[in-house]
């Protein structure tokens, strides 16, 4: 290929495409990552302490003496926090320890007003779970171990500005103290698009037993990525480098991909992995190095003295589990079984709750599963992601939807109506009904077709003799001026075999 050296664009996408395929020449090597995922959990009040806690509150107006780590209080733990923490654990398929404990993890930043966030350290209240998913094209799921969950409490948040005078830091405690899981992942995962289809999984199992909100965005789910590379599936670890600051699903994909790049490039050049911590910068999609690694040491853990260990009574354990809503592979495998789903429409139907809720409702109303299964994973899923809106502020709701598919069943639209029908009903925000009236969708009448079929014939003679001398793609081009003539109303399948039966006659 020749380049243009003026233009200096084309140039750099040249030696990138080079360097790509360097880096494929040279590096065999096989990411290895484990994900660190924190999740809020869903209480009115704090873990330890009865202040509240919402999203958006004016600063510092939920941080009671508790929180502040006023002397002469104490914690005690909420148990609205142990029972969603129970919960989780479960769905995640852990074991539930018989005894627990709380310790104290030291270190000083203003975020922590009492110098030690309260955590959990070498009794975690559950271990050894696991998640699965299925990945396209993949017939058996692939399994990722979960190493450990444990409870701990939020820290306060940090505001930096830099406006006008001096650099001023504000500190907001209202977060700190609020209840969050930290989900621990075995280094099971081999690519940023594994990493991505876990925290997804896990993501979808909490918010369908309700134990988080799960956003990304708020910070109610946070995600941190322990990334190295090896020579080989059975080479030995490598050094890992851990990122934080994802915020969003795209830059957990994206911080991973990086990280794997540039590791390969140290290693390639005769370097050597630092084990480190590194901040994403989502603006200039590069990783920065934060510290080189802290040890559990340098955190001086010991048990926290104001929080005895204590028993999990295992009635409490087997209550939980028998009050547990039915969790997404259950769900999938109802869908299989009682309306004879496909696995792969009944996963993607079942992912997030209020996706199945929805399908659900439609089937009620139209009582066609299949069409409503398409109908959902195909189309309204296809706008909801490329919109990026929720499906509970979707415009055409299950009724709407449910009542097109039926109108359709019964006849009186065709299918390729109600595909403009829902564009309508999207765009305008209307019932099928409304939109069927204000856009005069009917059907052609059968008997009406062969008249306007006979007319296409005539007006196209020459892609007519090229039929008749055995060239059957250009069939395409008179369905084509049919469904013009038709505003796309007519059923394709009649016209079809009107067409054959015209041609026919003319033979
Ligand atoms: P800590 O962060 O307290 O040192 P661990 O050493 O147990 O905890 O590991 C934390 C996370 O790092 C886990 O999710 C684990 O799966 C992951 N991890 C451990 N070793 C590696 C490695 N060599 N490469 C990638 N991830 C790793
Ligand atoms: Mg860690």
């Amino acid at each position: 290929m020749l380049l243009d050296r003026e233009n200096s664009g084309d140039f750099l996408l040249a030696r990138h495409r080079l360097a790509g395929a360097w880096f494929i020449c040279m590096s065999t090597y096989v990411p290895v990552i484990g994900l660190e995922v924190h999740c809020q959990l869903k209480t009115h009040t704090k873990i330890f302490s009865p202040d509240p806690y919402l999203y958006g509150a004016p600063a510092n107006t939920q941080a009671g003496p508790v929180t502040l780590g006023l002397p002469g209080v104490l914690p005690t733990l909420n148990e609205e926090v142990l029972r969603l923490a129970i919960m989780a654990g479960l769905a995640l398929d852990c074991e539930i320890a018989e005894i627990t404990k709380f310790d104290r993890k030291h270190y000083f930043y203003p975020d922590l007003p009492k110098g030690y966030q309260i955590s959990q350290y070498d009794m975690p209240y559950a271990v050894n779970g696991a998640v699965r998913f299925l990945k396209k094209g993949q017939s058996e799921p692939v399994t990722i171990r979960v190493h450990r969950i444990h409870m701990e409490e939020d820290a306060g948040k940090l505001l930096h500005s830099q406006g006008g005078g001096d650099p001023v830091s504000y500190v907001d405690l209202n977060r700190a103290g609020v209840p969050l899981l930290e989900i621990v992942s075995e280094p099971d995962l081999r690519s940023s698009e594994d990493a991505y289809l876990y925290l997804q999984t896990l993501r979808n199992i909490l918010r369908y037993i309700d134990v988080t909100d799960g956003n990304m965005e708020e910070g109610s789910l946070r995600c941190d990525a322990n990334v190295s590379i090896r020579k080989g599936p059975d080479a030995p670890f490598g050094t890992r480098v851990e990122i934080k600051n994802l915020n969003s699903f795209k830059a957990v994909r994206a911080a991973i991909d990086y990280e794997i790049e540039r590791q390969a490039d140290v290693l390639d050049s005769g370097g050597k992995v630092i084990q480190s911590t590194v901040l994403w910068d989502a603006d200039r999609r590069v990783t920065r190095l934060m510290r080189t690694k802290e040890d559990a040491e340098d955190y001086r853990y010991f048990p926290d003295p104001d929080l005895t260990p204590f028993h999990i009574d295992r009635k409490v354990v087997r209550d939980i589990e028998k009050n547990m809503p039915e969790l997404p592979d259950a769900k999938r495998d109802r869908y299989m079984r009682d309306y004879n789903l496909p696995e792969y429409d009944a996963t993607v139907l079942t992912r997030e709750k209020e996706v199945a809720h929805y399908f659900e409702s439609v089937c009620e109303i139209c009582g066609d599963a299949k069409k409503a299964s398409n109908w959902v994973k195909d189309e309204v899923l296809g706008v909801i992601n490329k919109e990026d809106i929720s499906i509970e502020h979707f415009k055409v709701t299950a009724d709407r939807l449910g009542e097109m598919i039926r109108i359709l069943n019964d006849g009186r639209i065709t299918s390729r109506m109600a595909k403009q029908i829902f564009e309508h009903m999207y765009a305008e925000d209307m019932d099928p009904q409304d939109v069927i009236e204000k856009y005069d969708y009917k059907p052609v009448d059968a008997s009406d077709l062969p008249a306007i079929v006979a007319k296409v014939i005539a007006d196209n003679p020459d892609p007519v003799q090229k039929i008749l001398n055995g060239n059957d793609r250009v069939k395409g081009f008179l369905v084509g001026q049919i469904m013009k003539a038709t505003r796309g109303q007519a059923p394709p399948d009649e016209v079809n075999r009107v067409i054959d039966e015209k041609l026919k006659e003319l033979q």
